[in-house]
């Protein structure tokens, strides 16, 4: 199947029932276990790369690996740029054929996040779902991370999709990026925002998450879930331990289709956490 547009992920998401897990890649290993793992489960997924994750290659390759693995694959899934921190960012991806991408704003001034924000709503193709921000999202993915999070304000969620037209809202609800043991979703708040606007929701900060609160997204309008560290550190772990079990190992090959494995491992749980009754 060729990638298809992330609305059409949402929606099926939507009809379904479903959580689409969104998972980073950087490399080919990381797009390699993801599909794996999509390929196992069936559900409707985004694969999506940071822009500080296309240092080494660039948006088309990205877009090459993930187009071409996934030729053999049915389930649909969408190619999706995460944390787009300016119009140049949306810009590449654009150009290079995703399918969905990420404007994020969220630590500018409300005004200036919807200018922003509804800017790139403009370049984007109708077919080319867009994802906005509104609060900010504490925690660091790639020592990068917002000066002051703030918690998403249920009052300005109506008006701000309204303004931008987002096709998904990524909301500030206790969430936090990276591994944080003590990030907990603040379910009154996330029903508050619900309850303010129909819009698709995105929590970012899955990796951090417990499973118990994972299961529950689904009910709140939750219809992405953005998952990075896991992966990334599944690929780290199995190289280290290769390493310290023998130094002069050099089948590279080797270690790097056991760090496929791994990843594969890890998105397959996140799936299945994700959506508790269909998976
Ligand atoms: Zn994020």
């Amino acid at each position: 199947m060729a990638l298809v547009s992330g609305t059409e992920v949402v929606n099926e998401c939507l009809s379904r029932g479903l959580v689409a897990g969104a998972f980073n890649t950087t490399n080919i290993e990381t797009t390699m276990g993801i599909v794996q793992a999509i390929e196992r489960v069936g559900v409707p997924t985004f694969i999506q790369v940071a822009p500080t994750n296309v240092a080494l290659s660039g948006y088309e390759y990205i877009y090459d690996m993930v187009r071409r693995r996934l030729e053999t694959t049915d389930v649909p899934v969408a190619l999706h740029l995460d944390h787009g921190k300016s119009l140049d960012a949306v810009e590449g991806a654009l150009a290079a054929r995703f399918t969905s991408v990420m404007i994020d704003a969220s630590e500018a001034p409300y005004e200036e996040n919807i200018a922003t924000s509804a800017r790139a709503r403009e370049m984007c193709p109708p077919e080319v779902a867009l994802e906005a921000e509104l609060g900010s999202i504490g925690g660091k993915e790639d020592e990068i991370g917002p000066d002051h999070a703030s918690n998403t304000d249920p009052n300005q969620v109506g008006h701000f999709v309204e303004a931008v037209q987002c096709d998904m809202l990524a909301v500030s609800v206790g969430n936090v990026h990276g591994y944080a043991p003590d990030a907990r979703i603040d379910f009154d708040l996330l029903a508050d925002v619900r309850s303010a606007s129909s819009v698709p929701l995105v929590v970012h900060g899955g990796s951090g998450l417990p499973a118990e609160q994972l299961g529950r997204l689904h009910e709140f309008g939750v219809v992405k879930v953005n998952v990075a560290s896991d992966l990334r550190n599944a690929m780290i772990r199995t190289f280290g331990e290769a390493y310290a079990a023998n130094p002069d190992e050099v089948s590279l090959i080797r270690v790097s289709k056991e760090a496929v494995a791994a990843i594969a491992d890890v998105v397959e749980r996140r799936i299945r956490i994700l959506n508790p009754t269909a998976a």
